[in-house]
């Protein structure tokens, strides 16, 4: 069993191409010393720049969202090989933003994933459950619901075609981050499902925690054992802030 730590920066609706220049002309020098896995989020607008900037560098580039037909009449999307011509090594589905503001259900959810994987595009999966779900004890359920819909169908040929990220709704943006043990407790779960779904390959699938990540809480969260990297929203925006939560040790 062997997973790379991953830290992924979700920039969401920030830095044009000039703003995304001026973080990797900063974030460069330092990812040298950087010996987990480095994936940067820009939206759309931004992407094939910031491929051109990183080329050589091993950091590595994903979408935060994407349509799943390769094409049509589908005003305002993009598609998998858009994205792949870019090129995209991930892309993020599911995020609650989308599914909260943009009507994205568990259905799309998992018409996305099969197409991300049919292309060669790793998607980084994204369940967790609201505050009010949380205290009435749904947490489990609600996430591995989740996860077992976003998988319907979804065949995989190694741990490494796929990645989730458990972001708990009520720790994303706010300053409140999960206790590391609750954390634990929930992604430690998704790997029990995955290892129902997939067998012994799920030891190898990648699960990040995500929500208010940041330099000051992020070795307790590495500390958990089924824990294998973060997806960083807000912290990911600056160069520092990002290269000291990927060098948390
Ligand atoms: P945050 O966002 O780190 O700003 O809480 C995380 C995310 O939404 O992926």
């Amino acid at each position: 069993m062997s997973r790379t730590p991953l830290f992924a920066g979700n920039w969401k609706m920030h830095k044009n191409v000039k703003e995304t220049l001026e973080f990797l002309d900063d974030f460069l020098p330092l990812a040298k010393d950087i010996s987990s896995e480095i994936a940067i989020f820009p939206p759309f607008t931004s992407l094939y720049a910031a491929a051109e900037k990183i080329k050589g560098s091993g950091i590595k580039l994903g979408a935060q969202n994407m349509h799943w037909e390769d094409r049509g009449a589908f005003t305002g999307e993009i598609s998998p090989p858009m994205l792949k011509e870019i090129p995209c090594d991930y892309v993020i589905i599911g995020h609650s933003e989308r599914r909260q503001y943009f009507a994205e259900t568990d259905d799309t959810v998992n018409k996305k994933v099969k197409s991300a994987i049919k292309h060669g595009i790793t998607p980084v999966i994204c369940v967790g459950e609201s505050l009010e779900q949380r205290e009435k004890g749904m947490t489990l359920s609600v996430v591995l619901a989740q996860v077992e819909k976003a998988l319907s169908g979804v065949q995989i040929g190694c741990g490494n075609d796929l990645i989730f990220a458990y972001e708990p709704i009520w720790a994303i943006g706010t300053g409140k981050v999960a206790l590391p043990s609750d954390a634990q407790e929930v992604i430690g779960a998704i790997r029990e499902k995955l290892c129902k779904l997939y067998g012994n390959v799920a030891q190898d699938i990648r699960i990040l925690y995500g929500g208010s990540v940041k330099p000051d809480n992020i070795k307790d969260l590495m500390a958990q054992p089924d824990i294998d990297g973060a997806l960083v929203g807000g912290a990911s925006l600056d160069a520092k802030a990002f290269y000291q939560i990927a060098t948390y040790n």
